[in-house]
């Protein structure tokens, strides 16, 4: 069954499609199944993935509001061997749309039902907003993970999104977790950087990757392609970064998956 992660973050540009795009092409490498969502009617994770958002006959608009199979809409990511639930500007339609459905919360965690067991990871790239759509994620997600420049406002962002995140626990999806925060564009060299990741460090203890995301021009570079840093240029700085941060991911999971096993053996 797949492991459903939202990448998150109410904040424009702090990195959530650079993140969900290179996360599921090295999770892909790794030979995992991985199946990518775009839930931001930009549709820059659809054509960062070598989709064309402008030649969609179906998009994820269709399974939040018509109730369409998603597996009748993914189309391969060409080259990295991942599939895209695409979207493009339709989708900013569907908030309204779904202002008057009953468990209107729900429509892609009921969609993603049907296949769960077609994929080991399910990453959803999240709009700058904590919208309807962004509820959607939350309530079908297992994990979050939050994207964030080490910079001054960071912090003050993230308290908005952690409550909206509590609440959707509270709520509606009690098993929601955060799988974990993720420094982006990263520069050691920042002493305010340091400032930040002791503050989140004291925050957010092991739940804050130890692998950090540097600014690489590659990265920027490579949605123009439609290709994932990997297969732009997999010698970058940005490339060997999203692979290490996929290894993170499974070793942190394998460990859980341990920790699970072990407590049912000895109680
Ligand atoms: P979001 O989805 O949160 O709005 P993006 O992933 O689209 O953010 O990133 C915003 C901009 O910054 C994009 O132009 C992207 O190419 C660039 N970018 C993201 N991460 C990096 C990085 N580590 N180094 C350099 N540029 C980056
Ligand atoms: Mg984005």
């Amino acid at each position: 069954m797949a492991t459903v992660l939202a990448i998150t973050n109410q904040k424009g540009g702090v990195g959530k499609t650079t993140t969900s795009v290179n996360l599921a092409a090295s999770l892909a490498a790794t030979k995992r199944r991985v199946l990518l969502i775009d839930l931001d009617p930009q549709g820059n994770a659809t054509m960062g993935s070598g989709v064309d958002k402008n030649d969609l006959e179906q998009s994820v608009y269709d399974v939040l509001v018509d109730g369409a199979a998603i597996a009748a809409i993914v189309k391969p990511a060409p080259e990295s061997g991942f599939s895209v639930l695409p979207a493009n500007q339709d989708l900013t339609a569907a908030e309204v749309e779904l202002i008057n459905e009953i468990g209107r919360e729900f429509r892609l965690k009921e969609a993603l039902a049907a296949v769960l067991a077609d994929y080991d990871y399910i990453l959803i790239d999240c709009p700058p907003s904590l919208n309807m759509l962004t509820v959607n994620a939350l309530a079908a997600a297992d994990g979050v993970i939050i994207p964030m420049q080490c910079e001054y406002y960071a912090l003050e962002g993230l308290s908005a999104l952690l409550n909206t995140v509590n609440r959707v626990k509270q709520l509606i999806n009690p098993d929601l977790e955060i799988e974990g925060i993720l420094r982006t564009m990263y520069d050691g060299r920042n002493s305010l950087t340091n400032h930040v990741t002791e503050d989140l460090r004291r925050h957010f203890g092991d739940q804050l990757y130890s692998t950090v995301i540097p600014r690489n021009v590659r990265l920027a570079e490579a949605p123009s392609h439609g290709l994932p840093v990997l297969y732009y240029d997999k010698q970058s700085k940005g490339a060997l970064a999203y692979l290490a941060l996929a290894g993170e991911l499974l070793r942190r999971a394998a460990q859980k998956q341990g920790d699970m096993e072990n407590q049912q053996h000895d109680p």
